[in-house]
């Protein structure tokens, strides 16, 4: 009773997605997880060899896809080869991305188109090329990974945050003019999560206690913790929510740990 009831709410048996940056860690887990939910999961990266021992282990509802996400033109192609395999693209998630750490004034202009191609560009056409595909059906969902620094902004990474901002209002426009086609779209946007991309804070001694003492749950997040969040974006159980940021931060945004000096809480 209870399973039915959940699966009637969360489950994605039937649908398929398309999730970008799947060999990374973040998209990785979200892929796993979407798989795991009962949807066909076309898994797609720049590194296809790291896909592919996640295929074999999910089984033949996942296959893995070499897309470069600033490969602009060859879009169509790779969006029909996943349509016409499963028969449907439900599910955008675009999740590749990168960062370079350096000062505002340091940056060059081959960093910055590099980023912005990358966390923007790719985004924005990738979702443009899978929404033909959704209007047609009338029907889809986009999550756009975002980040932290769509609100508060850290030292040394003025590029990527101008890019995940810009996600999030590409976000906000996607759900205003394809909510006609019954596309919704919503942005989740992680803390410090432990990754490949986040490796140079989180094995640095200083620059960890300071995320640590920012973040009101005294850890650092994990790839799996921002899979729920886009289960239930991606799920029916969220029909009616779109044009949405979703904060993954372990309460980073509100305030971080309490200051102990003074006052017992
Ligand atoms: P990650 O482990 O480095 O994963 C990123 C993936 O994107 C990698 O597999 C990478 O491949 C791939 N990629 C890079 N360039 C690409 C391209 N041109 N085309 C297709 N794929 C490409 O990083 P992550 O931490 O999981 O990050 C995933 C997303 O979450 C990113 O959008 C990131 O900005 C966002 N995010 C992460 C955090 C965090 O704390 N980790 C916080 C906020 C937001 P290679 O490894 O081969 O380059």
């Amino acid at each position: 009773m209870v399973n039915e009831y959940l699966a009637s709410m969360f489950s994605l048996a039937g649908k398929t997605a398309l999730v970008t940056g799947a060999a990374g860690g973040i998209g990785s887990a979200v892929a796993v997880g979407i798989a795991k939910a009962g949807a066909n999961v076309a898994l797609c990266d720049i590194n296809t060899d790291a896909l592919d021992p996640i295929c074999n282990e999910l089984g033949s509802t996942t296959a893995a896809f070499k897309l470069d996400v600033t490969d602009v033109a060859a879009f169509p192609k790779t969006v029909d080869e996943i349509a016409t395999k499963y028969g449907s693209i439900d599910i955008l998630v675009n999740c590749a991305g990168i960062n370079k750490r350096e000062g505002l004034a340091d940056v060059a202009e081959e960093t910055y188109d590099r980023i912005m191609n990358i966390n923007l560009k790719g985004v924005f056409f990738l979702s443009q090329t899978v929404a033909h595909k959704m209007k047609a059906q009338n029907s889809g969902v986009i999550i756009n990974i975002g980040s932290h620094n769509t609100g508060p902004v850290l030292g040394g990474v003025s590029v990527y945050a101008a890019t995940k901002t810009g996600v999030l209002a590409l976000t906000r426009s996607m759900a205003v003019e394809w909510a006609k086609y019954n596309i919704r779209a919503n942005c989740v946007s992680p803390g410090h999560i432990k990754t490949e991309l986040t490796a140079p804070t989180w094995e640095h001694p200083t620059r960890s206690k300071y995320l640590l003492d920012r973040i009101a749950l005294n850890r650092p997040g994990l790839p799996q913790d921002v899979v729920g969040v886009c289960l239930f974006l991606a799920s029916d159980a969220a029909a009616y929510i779109t044009g949405c940021e979703y904060r993954v931060d372990g309460g980073c945004v509100c305030g971080g740990q309490p200051w102990q000096y003074d006052t017992e809480f």
